[in-house]
């Protein structure tokens, strides 16, 4: 029995045999060769969490069933190893390792969304211990230095967790090719969604409508409590192994991406990490223990209304939340506040989750070509595009929030200093730019610049459907024929001023 030799904070059975994770969440890239041997290694990239984490309990199932087949076909090398489990590490190394790749060029990415994940990471890897998993923060090209990892412990199987990103699918398919001649396996788990995206739908959805009654006819199946409360099993105690990690010197790490990042700076009203997404999630302040969650469905839309949202974003995009834990929790308080939490599940779930099946179907989701906008959104800006722009800014203008528009400069402000802006404000922020930009294009790629740059969440499938819903129309209609926007949907300073309390808002942003 591999769980003979465990330690740790609980001693809930790791058992092998009791299947984990629904296989339909795992897509096999490489089956690897006909040995299944350990140790397993999960490649950690957007799920970077403990608790609630598919890809990491796949990770485990695997490492697990792979040290029982081990001990079959090695009796008398199992039998000694139960004995020893006792009193000595009964595995020469530990059968399941998780390991994040910091690429080098991200470290030109700002402070802000460094350091938050960073700190994550920090936590995890002191939590991972908990569970006999050890940690390694590789830095590299992920082509190189997983496969090194894999040749250093031997490994028979990565696991990774999916994103629809194509520099994600990029670093896969890389180093997918190199597993692929090592004999390895490889395999991607949705961990992200509730729903995994490719069960959802195998192509575009036009619209959330169309989406929608796919994903809530599979949510008795998805939508269901983790094992074990999403807690991993507790690794068999181990030896080091061949190839143990390097301790990591994490204030020297955080030192020099605050440094080379200094131009975005961190922010303090949010805490990085698994533990602070848990308690701003259900905590004794956490949105859906406090009256924020009742008021969800009116509050929502309302700027001015500064507790009106989760603010969870950051740590969803980050993978320190799991969705689905949110939704699991939320759920529970649909009999008290049926509309807020319907509401909140329908942007939780069917919105974000029609993102990633956008980035999962449109590579291009970051440009405007045919194949990302549809046709009439792409005809209707090319008809405008030689319309006179009365007004144009430069990005230097947007970047520094010196529009002639106060709303839109408190927008820009908002992500500027607190690195997230209110999801009503987004559109306006988006759709604006178009106005003001030379071309619908350029429109496209400043938003894009500017809400990655800046924003917590960027660099998410949500910000990406996010500017292609506002300047392109997508997931969209067409509205009335209008200058500059086409048939684009517009939204005006009036009609935020009918909304809700433009100036409070201007003011709340101004006291930042
Ligand atoms: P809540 O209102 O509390 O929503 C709950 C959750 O639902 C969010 O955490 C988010 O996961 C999801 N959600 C809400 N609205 C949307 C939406 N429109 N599309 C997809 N998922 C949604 N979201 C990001 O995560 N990262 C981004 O970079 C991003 N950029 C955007 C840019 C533009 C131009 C627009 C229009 C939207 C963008 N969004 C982005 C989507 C949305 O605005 C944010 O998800 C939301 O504001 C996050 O704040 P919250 O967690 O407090 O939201």
């Amino acid at each position: 029995d591999p769980s003979a030799g465990n330690a740790g904070p609980s001693s809930q059975p790791s058992s092998a045999n009791h299947q984990l994770v629904d296989q339909r969440r795992v897509s096999e890239l490489l089956s690897g060769n006909n040995s299944p041997t350990p140790p397993v290694v999960y490649w950690m990239s957007r799920d970077m969490r403990v608790s609630d984490n598919w890809a990491l309990l796949q990770g485990c199932q695997e490492a697990l069933q792979r040290l029982q087949l081990a001990s079959h076909a090695d009796t008398a090398a199992a039998a000694a190893a139960a004995t020893a489990a006792h009193s000595s590490p009964a595995l020469a190394q530990p059968p399941l390792v998780v390991a994040f790749n910091l690429v080098p060029q991200f470290l030109g990415a700002g402070a802000r969304s460094f350091c938050f994940m960073l700190k994550g990471l920090r936590e995890l890897e002191t939590k991972l211990r908990q569970f006999n998993i050890p940690f390694y923060l590789l830095r590299g090209q992920p082509e190189d230095t997983i496969p090194q990892l894999v040749d250093a412990l031997r490994a028979g199987l990565v696991v990774s967790d999916y994103s629809p990103l194509r520099l994600s699918k990029q670093w896969k398919q890389q180093v997918a090719a190199k597993l692929q001649a090592k004999g390895v396996g490889f395999q991607v788990v949705d961990a992200h969604n509730v729903v995994p995206a490719k069960i959802a739908s195998n192509k575009r959805e036009y619209a959330a409508r169309t989406i929608r009654p796919k994903i809530e006819k599979l949510l008795p199946e998805f939508l269901i409590e983790f094992p074990n409360q999403g807690l991993p099993p507790i690794m068999p105690t181990a030896g080091q192994g061949p190839h143990p990690p390097t301790p990591i010197d994490w204030p020297a790490l955080l030192a020099e991406v605050t440094e080379a990042g200094a131009a975005v700076p961190e922010v303090d009203w949010i805490t990085p990490g698994e533990a602070a997404a848990r308690a701003a999630l259900d905590g004794s302040q956490g949105f859906l223990t406090t009256p924020r969650i009742a008021q969800y469905h009116v509050k929502r839309n309302d700027p001015s209304c500064t507790t009106g949202l989760s603010n969870l974003s950051p740590y969803l995009h980050f993978g320190q939340l799991s969705a689905q834990r949110a939704a699991l929790e939320a759920s529970k308080l649909r009999s008290r506040h049926r509309e807020a939490v319907d509401r909140y599940l329908e942007e939780l779930i069917v919105r974000r989750e029609l993102a990633d099946n956008f980035c999962e179907h449109c590579p291009d989701y970051d440009k405007l070509v045919p194949g990302t906008a549809y046709d009439w959104a792409l005809k209707s800006l090319e008809k405008h595009k030689r319309d006179p722009r009365p007004i144009t800014y430069t990005r230097q203008q947007l970047e520094s929030g010196h529009t002639g528009d106060d709303l839109w400069n408190a927008g820009q402000m908002e992500l500027v200093r607190q690195g997230k802006m209110h999801g009503y404000i987004r559109m306006y922020w988006a759709k604006k730019i178009l106005e003001w930009s030379g071309t619908p294009e350029e429109a496209v790629e400043n938003a894009i610049y500017l809400n990655d740059k800046w924003s917590l969440d960027g660099r998410d499938p949500s910000g990406y459907t996010g500017v292609m819903w506002s300047v392109a129309g997508v997931h969209d209609r067409a509205w009335i024929d209008r200058p500059i926007y086409g048939k684009i949907r517009v939204m005006t300073y009036d009609g935020c001023k009918g909304k809700f309390d433009v100036p409070a808002y201007v003011a709340y942003v101004e006291s930042l």
